[in-house]
This record gives C-alpha cells, structure tokens and sequence, in this order.
C-alpha cells in the first residue's frame, strides 16, 4: 500500500512540474505588463509635434515617417 502512494506522489509531483515548464516556457507566459517592459526601450518614439514618448506601435505616422502621439497631431503636422 505505502509503494502505491509513493508512486502515485511521484506520478503528481512529475505532472506538476511538466505543467508548470510548459506554462512558463510558451511565448504568452507573464502578464501583458511584463511583455511590454521587456519591448519598451527598443520601441520608445517621440511625437514630433508635442513630443510626448509613446511605444512605437501606438503611434501614427505622417508620408515623411515621422511620428506622432495621436490622429489630432499628425493632422497638425511637426512643430
Ligand atoms: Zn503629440
């Protein structure tokens, strides 16, 4: 009796540990606030009117590349 629960505890411990290495190994593991800590410092641009820094895919672009905060700015144009 005492060997089925050893191997039974065994069998537990060993589906907990490959649950929690596949959870932390995929690509969506961590909350969305810690994925875009890791991105924020290579996406960081400035808005070339008021020249608030936002990430780079929250932001609208003018024919000239340049970035801007929101739809409002870019219709004002760099200043
Ligand atoms: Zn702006």
């Amino acid at each position: 009796m005492l060997r089925v629960l050893i191997i039974v505890a065994v069998l537990v411990a060993l589906a907990l540990w490959m649950l929690k290495g596949r959870r932390s190994g995929s690509p969506d593991a961590g909350s969305g606030a810690a994925r875009r800590r890791g991105n924020e410092p290579a996406t960081m641009v400035a808005c070339a009117h008021c020249g608030v820094h936002l990430p780079r895919p929250d932001a609208s672009y003018d024919a000239e590349g340049r970035s801007y905060c929101g739809e409002t700015h870019r219709v004002a144009g760099p200043r």
